[in-house]
């Protein structure tokens, strides 16, 4: 069984992990979304990088479609009068999850909830022994997610398998994603999160300046910033730790 990587602490979830049983993994819940915000609704300093989550969903799902079920259409589970009850656990536990996110999720974390409550063994979460944080299992993971596998409920036959090494691997043997490469490095050596050189923003669409002009907003406090690059998770590099650009968002403690 694989799991999916919750990005913070689950407080009060108890964990089950079996002996012997392989609760590794990558892969972010993306829904998400506590950036500072200002009057207008823009997270600080540039434009909110909504899009850029949205593309990065498609992104996975133009990928993903081919190997999900094609009966599959909706990967959201429904709680009805229960939905209270589960907004209150997402609350009390910490769950990097927002129930309030509309339209397409990576995770149906209703869905795990709902089996954790009525005991169903698959619905476990552990700590992943390769980056120390808490993940969830893949079986509710949508064909939005990036590390969308063989494992989930909505995976067609043929889909991408996780193998010995913790890579998820496709039929044909591409490597998808390698959760032992240094800080869950996918193949290529990008970070979760991380586009292609060729899918960043060039410096000029994002009015990048290699000295920033503001003196709080430097690319080295923006949590876009990949400090081993140095690089940028959205922009082309080269990225410099001073410079500065438009969709600068401060890292929460910055
Ligand atoms: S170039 Fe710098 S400021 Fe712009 S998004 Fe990337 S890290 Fe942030």
């Amino acid at each position: 069984m694989h799991l999916h990587l919750a990005g913070a602490e689950a407080g009060a979830i108890s964990l089950h992990q079996k002996p012997g049983q392989g609760f590794k993994h990558g892969g972010y819940i993306h829904n998400v979304k506590k950036k500072p915000r200002q009057a207008g609704g823009r997270a600080e300093g540039g434009e909110a990088d909504d899009d850029d989550e949205s593309a990065r969903f498609q992104a996975n799902f133009a990928r993903n479609s081919a190997w999900t079920k094609p009966e599959a259409t909706d990967f959201n589970t429904r709680l009805g009068q229960l939905e209270p009850a589960f907004r209150q656990w997402v609350k009390n536990n910490s769950i990097p999850f927002d129930p309030k996110a509309r339209g397409p999720q990576d995770y149906d974390m209703r869905g795990f909830w709902k089996g954790m409550r009525s005991g169903d063994p698959i619905a476990a979460s552990a700590i992943d022994p390769n980056d120390s944080r808490l993940h969830y299992p893949d079986y509710w993971k949508t064909p939005y997610h990036e590390t969308f596998s063989s494992e989930s409920q909505w995976a067609a036959p043929g889909a991408p398998s996780w193998n010995g090494q913790d890579q998820l691997v496709t039929p044909d043997g591409q490597i998808l994603f390698d959760d032992r490469a240094p800080k869950g490095r996918a193949e290529g050596g990008r970070v979760p999160g991380e586009l292609t050189e060729a899918n960043k923003h060039s410096h000029q669409e994002v009015g990048y300046v290699s000295v920033s002009p503001r003196k709080r907003q430097r690319c080295e406090l923006c949590t876009k910033y990949i400090k081993d690059g140095p690089a940028c998770k959205k922009v082309q590099s080269p990225i410099a730790a001073g410079a500065w650009c438009k969709r600068f968002v401060r890292k929460p403690g910055a």
